[in-house]
């Protein structure tokens, strides 16, 4: 696209922005910055009136738009394009196959370090008289002098100044006396860490006798000469005038051994001896993440892993996607290392997708061990800033592997040749809100297809999807069937709550079959997972005498009762209220909780076992960036006895010490109502079970349940995956479920419950005179039909995977739903749509 700019005058620019808009827009470029036009480029554009947006160049042309005034651009932020072609390519794909806008996946993609930040500040108008003050309210004047004392502020700022809700009605008075004046600040949001250093003042190496005037000078100065002797000791110019002076860090040279004293090197500094500046560097350099780098690797794979290895590499020459299927605790993980050193060795790019929440940890320190500072972690809880240096570290190739969250797939990646998808039956993958509601999994098979990448999907318990594909033979399939070393797979116990109910054997939420294996675990001094799929102390409290129930005022739930706030909460909108003495309804007293969440199992087992270090983890307790990593290092270095959480203790811990694993609900999961719930249950049974006896020490897992002879009990007691998937899709077949169909979930919204219920119908109507009555469901409400104050209806797509034109029938949804959107009367209804829902 550079070819001829030479040559013409006048320039236009196609430019992505980050808006739900299905279209690219035309800029003009001023005449200077023809010359740094390049695709993948970031720019900085006028978007409307007064938005400023960052968006990226991907096309040139010699046109102006045909209908409307190109507006100029107004900076091109950088040199080197921050987006390359293949990622272009690969979100345009996105955006097709999810029904959203290539803005939407933009959005998404760019970490919001690298899109600039405009903010409204104000400034006092120079010109303004003291005088013409007299004209001013109190409040306005009061603004005026802490503006002009700062010179400017942010605008939101000056509502803290004056101390009220709304700085409006003052701001409009005085920029109506022409006090202020109020401008729009476009920032990088991205802010290079720096660090204070000092260096040698380099004159004084430029003759022989240089340093030793200065500690001649300095000779009745210990203090200074402390600090000079140290910095000679760290940085050894002085034997060696050929050792590169590069500086030391300010905080290294006054704080490490001996005590200096921060005074006498300013004193240094003010003389000239040494001299200060600031360097920037990388925040991956910390301690923090120096911690584990090359720590040395030195397993070698055994037979089983050796033979998976083999089968791989051979699954390699004919497929693109292998599934891995290996149970908890085999090894798949050392395997994913030999792979990912064959790639590096091969000079190649890896990525290495984990669920969320596995990656704060154990994972991390373990890949970082192997692979040192050629490891990047692209993870949710990182800053801005630190996204951006990763996203950087990619694109200039100073990354061969990449661990990373779902939104990994983003990142600048030139020529991958492995992608993993470690735990690809894990729901994390997919988002939900907002759009591209993406499945990271499926998109790492689009994303190796496009750099011709092989990809590895692992899992002891793969999706249904998955396993089917591979059963097919469209994906490989290795198998690992035992666990590394002597590691056994645990004794599954199933503790009968019906029959302890008849013996009157059970206490509260516990079966006396698991506290008494909890008490044997914490006598041996070993550990204990308790397993409790909900958080919160009870999902709802009720009147006793009348059974009124307190639900959310903007959704159709229950209010969750949380003990240590003593409030009850919305786990769909976040909203909180106190927990009532007396009932709304009758005025009753007796208000009960019903239920049990995380919060009530710790208590229990607290009461039951009082003498053990009980912690609980979930969504409440590991809010901070560490929150979750500083439990798991706790649990791991014995400080904790039990660990009582949600689905976050299942995913991909190893702790040598736990040899119990409770289930606490298992009817909970097994009973969701939704086609996937036995998949789940499964999935999470085997999960949470693979925690435990992961070493020498055998283990045991409680599964606690009403419906003891439940069949996928059997299957889960032995860990019977191709038992589980014959069953499971058998049904799935027989009710026309995915692998067999195809689903897109249309969600209307609106605060107007009977309007949504319109635009659902005509929506539905339409799609089935067109699709056939066969593939629309619905409209339907869904179990939970208002959130956020926003009535829902639901109208569910199904294809048959074969011998169907789903490029089609997504042109011909997307029609429909323009209809509903353009159609005034609708204007107030929303319309999500979800390919493939989860
Ligand atoms: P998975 O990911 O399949 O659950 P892991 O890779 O976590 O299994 O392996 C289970 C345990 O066995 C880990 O503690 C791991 O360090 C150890 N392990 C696996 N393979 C080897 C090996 N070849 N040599 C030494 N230890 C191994
Ligand atoms: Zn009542
Ligand atoms: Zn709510």
């Amino acid at each position: 696209m550079q070819t001829a700019i030479g040559e013409i005058q006048t320039l236009f620019v196609d430019v992505l922005l980050p808006v739900p808009i299905p279209k690219y827009f035309r800029y003009r470029v001023p005449s200077d910055m023809v010359e740094m036009v390049q695709k993948g480029v970031r720019v900085m554009v006028e978007f409307g009136r007064r938005r400023i947006l960052t968006g990226i160049i991907v096309e040139s042309s010699e046109f102006p738009p045909s209908s409307y005034q190109a507006k100029y651009l107004l900076d091109i932020l950088e040199e080197t394009p921050s987006v390359n072609d293949k990622q272009l390519k690969f979100w345009k794909w996105m955006a097709d196959y999810y029904l959203c806008h290539e803005g939407d996946v933009l959005q998404a993609a760019l970490p919001s370090g690298l899109k600039l930040n405009s903010q409204s500040r104000i400034q006092v108008n120079p010109d303004f008289d003291e005088e013409d003050l007299a004209d001013l309210s109190d409040k306005a004047v009061r603004l005026f002098r802490a503006v002009r004392h700062q010179q400017s502020i942010p605008y939101e700022q000056s509502a803290d100044i004056l101390e009220v809700k709304s700085p409006y009605p003052y701001i409009k008075e005085m920029i109506q006396a022409e006090a202020i004046i109020i401008y729009e600040e476009v920032k990088e949001k991205y802010k290079p860490k720096k660090v204070s250093k000092v260096r040698l003042n380099p004159t004084l190496l430029e003759n022989a006798s240089g340093l030793e005037e200065v500690f001649t000078s300095l000779a009745k100065k210990p203090k200074q000469e402390d600090i000079l002797l140290k910095y000679l000791g760290l940085v050894p110019v002085y034997n060696d005038p050929n050792v590169n002076d590069a500086g030391v860090d300010k905080k290294k040279l006054l704080e490490e051994g001996k005590e200096m004293s921060p005074s006498s090197l300013k004193t240094l500094v003010k003389n000239g001896i040494l001299e200060e500046f600031s360097e920037v560097v990388s925040r991956f350099d910390d301690a923090h993440f120096q911690l584990y780098q090359n720590m040395g690797h030195d397993f070698e794979l055994s037979e089983a892993q050796q033979n998976a290895y083999s089968q791989i590499l051979e699954s390699f020459k004919t497929k693109d996607a292998t599934v891995l299927h290996g149970v908890t605790g085999s090894g798949k993980t050392e395997i994913y290392i030999k792979l990912i050193q064959d790639v590096i060795e091969g000079g190649g790019q890896a990525l290495f997708l984990l669920p969320e929440i596995a990656l704060s940890t154990q994972m991390v320190v373990r890949l970082m061990k192997v692979f040192g500072d050629q490891l990047g972690v692209y993870h949710s809880r990182y800053s801005d800033n630190e996204r951006v240096e990763v996203w950087r570290g990619v694109n200039e190739g100073r990354f061969s592997v990449i661990v990373g969250v779902r939104s990994s797939i983003f990142l600048p990646f030139e020529d991958l040749s492995l992608i993993i998808v470690d735990e690809e039956h894990e729901t994390s993958y997919k988002q939900h809100e907002p759009a591209p509601r993406y499945h990271a999994r499926d998109m790492a098979l689009v994303l190796g297809r496009m750099h011709q990448a092989k990809v590895i999907l692992g899992s002891a318990t793969p999706s249904v999807e998955s396993y089917y594909l591979a059963q097919k033979g469209q994906f490989g399939l290795v198998s690992l069937t035992e666990r590394f070393g002597n590691a056994t797979l645990p004794e599954i116990i199933i503790a009968d709550l019906k029959k302890e109910r008849k013996q009157k054997k059970l206490k509260g939420d516990f079966s006396s079959r698991l506290v008494d294996e909890v008490r044997s675990a914490i006598d041996k001094e070993e550990q204990v997972i308790l397993f409790q799929n909900r958080r919160g102390y009870s999902p709802f409290v009720m009147c006793e005498e009348c059974s009124w129930t307190p639900t959310c005022p903007s959704c159709a739930v229950s209010l969750t009762y949380h003990i240590y706030k003593n409030d009850l909460r919305c786990h769909y909108c976040g909203y909180r209220e106190a927990t009532p003495k007396t009932c709304v309804s009758c005025g009753s007293t007796k208000i009960k909780t019903v239920g049990t969440g995380t919060q009530k199992i710790e208590e229990e087992i607290q009461n039951f076992v009082p003498a053990a270090r009980v912690q609980r983890m979930d969504q409440d307790t590991t809010r901070k960036k560490y929150g979750y990593q500083q439990i798991i290092e706790d649990f791991e270095q014995g400080h904790i006895d039990i660990l009582v959480g949600t689905q976050m203790v299942s995913k991909g811990l190893d702790f040598d010490n736990v040899t119990l694993v409770g289930i606490c609900n298992m009817d909970q999961m097994m009973f969701f109502p939704d086609f996937r719930a036995m998949e789940r249950a499964f999935q999470m049974a085997v999960q949470v079970s693979g925690r435990a006896g992961r070493k020498s020490k055998e283990g045991k897992v409680v599964i606690q349940t009403y419906n003891a002879d439940h069949p996928l009990l059997k299957k889960i007691i032995k860990q019977y995956y191709e038992g589980f998937f014959r069953v499971e899709l058998k049904e799935r077949h027989q009710y026309s479920y995915p692998p067999f169909t195809r689903l897109i979930k249309v969600t209307v919204k609106s605060e107007d419950q009977l309007l949504g219920e319109k635009a659902a119908l005509q929506l539905a109507k339409g799609l089935t005179r067109r699709l056939g009555i066969k593939r629309v469901l619905g409209p339907q409400a869904p179990t939970i039909n208002k959130i956020r104050n926003k009535y829902l209806q639901e109208v569910m797509l199904k294809f048959e995977r074969q011998n169907f034109d789903l490029l089609k029938a997504k042109g011909i949804l997307k029609e429909e739903i323009f209809i509903i959107e353009t159609e005034p009367f609708f204007k107030k209804v929303q319309i999500v749509i979800d390919v493939d829902p989860l």
